[in-house]
């Protein structure tokens, strides 16, 4: 909160703050709504179900600040089921000695921690506390920028608190899945649990687990002095849509670090650009019948594309099955009319269902403040065919570079002409 009031604070001394955006840095709220919105201004913009979802429900994207009365709850159920204590220093202790599954999830177990404590933590602390491992649920302090009046003093929850009691307030006592990154396992997840089981007396938090590994950046980590911090803002500048952004993070298997290149992006936006294509010809020729019942290309894709899903999500396996499919399609020019009862409406069904995994065919649009999509860029080479048609090659010319200024490269061929995105 501190880094953020003073980059915020410097961000407004310097004048770079948008121009609608007015906030008082020295108010903590106010910096936690601003970063909070910029979230999920990109989150929607990348077409983040969660997000989307929210608008239409708000309480499914819960603001921890709004249940601090649970937490208060949830620590005195702590406290009065023998699992929590308020020690010498003031501060509610999970008593980790009093959880014998502690380390379920990280393996961790309390006598490994125990010895590995060593020099890495404040002596003062740990002296107060029964055991090395307890850790934090609410921290009286008068003097804290955000604090709140509770049974143990004014003060602040514990970090690890906000999941168990919102989880448990809107989902229930026990739930189907819980995410995170891997950096989450252990102590974060590890406490949620033992915190959340200590109140709840069930079984476990969440039936399934799924951890995603780090997201890296040409090979390393993540770092703005050697230009591998890109924000969405940036990458939509470069011209690549939040389409080929989404596809570019989620083509690596979970169980793996993904990692991000410029070059993967534009290889996504590619990507992306001919299943676009492929979904407007399908559109275009859905009515026609088809020459065989035989399962067409998408169709045959979207067998192997569930298979490789439901492989653990495989999405490399995923995204190459659709890859195979869309080789297969030959666009240039409408299909021959047969007497199947199949029409190319199958296959465009097909290749829909697979997008409703990933969620990119309708987010091939330049993302940024223009609402520039692949429709706006049809109607311009169209003009740009009958400036040509016309014989008015200058205004043929501007047409192309205005193309260009969008990132849209065109090439004319036999078929007509085709465009790609050009992400710089
Ligand atoms: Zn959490």
């Amino acid at each position: 909160m501190q880094v953020a009031a003073k980059r915020l604070a410097e961000a407004k001394k310097a004048g770079t703050l948008p121009d609608d955006v007015d906030i008082d840095p020295t108010d903590p709220r106010a910096i936690a709504n601003y970063y909070a919105d910029a979230f999920m201004d990109d989150a929607r913009l990348l077409g983040i179900k969660v997000v989307l979802d929210a608008e239409a429900h708000p309480h499914r994207l819960p603001r921890p600040t709004k249940y601090i009365d649970h937490m208060i709850a949830m620590v005195q159920s702590l406290i009065d089921r023998g699992h929590a204590y308020q020690a010498s220093d003031g501060v509610v202790y999970f008593d980790v000695s009093s959880w014998p599954d502690y380390g379920e999830l990280s393996g961790n177990t309390i006598a490994a921690l125990r010895s590995g404590q060593g020099g890495r933590v404040d002596m003062k602390t740990q002296t107060v506390k029964k055991n090395p491992a307890d850790f934090m649920l609410w921290k009286p302090d008068a003097s804290h920028l955000m604090r709140w009046p509770s049974p143990w003093g004014e003060g602040y929850p514990g970090w690890h608190l906000e999941c168990s009691v919102m989880a448990r307030a809107i989902l229930g006592d026990e739930i189907d899945l819980h995410s995170g990154g891997e950096d989450n396992i252990f102590p974060h997840h590890e406490c949620e649990i033992a915190q959340s089981r200590g109140t709840t007396g069930c079984d476990a938090l969440a039936k399934y687990w799924f951890h995603t590994r780090h997201l890296m950046v040409n090979g390393g980590k993540m770092s703005k002095s050697s230009g591998t911090f890109f924000t969405i803002r940036d990458l939509l500048d470069k011209a690549a849509s939040p389409a080929a952004i989404r596809l570019e993070l989620i083509r690596t298997h979970y169980r793996i670090n993904a990692n991000f290149t410029m070059q993967g992006l534009r290889d996504a936006q590619k990507q992306i650009d001919r299943w676009v294509r492929v979904a407007t010809w399908l559109e275009t020729h859905a009515g026609i019948q088809r020459t065989t019942d035989d399962p067409g290309p998408m169709q045959c894709a979207l067998v192997e594309f569930i298979a490789a899903v439901s492989d653990d999500l495989n999405m490399a396996g995923a995204i190459g099955a659709i890859n195979v499919g869309i080789g297969e399609m030959s666009i240039e020019a409408p299909p021959p009319v047969g007497t199947a009862s199949s029409t190319w409406h199958d296959e465009l069904v097909a290749l829909r269902a697979m997008d409703s995994v990933l969620g990119v065919l309708e987010l091939n649009t330049s993302g940024g403040g223009d609402e520039t999509d692949t429709a706006d860029i049809d109607a311009l080479i169209a003009a740009r065919r009958e400036a040509r048609d016309n014989k008015d090659w200058s205004r043929a010319d501007e047409l192309r570079d205005e193309l260009l200024a969008m990132g849209v490269a065109i090439k004319d061929g036999d078929g007509g002409t085709t465009w790609e995105r050009i992400v710089q």
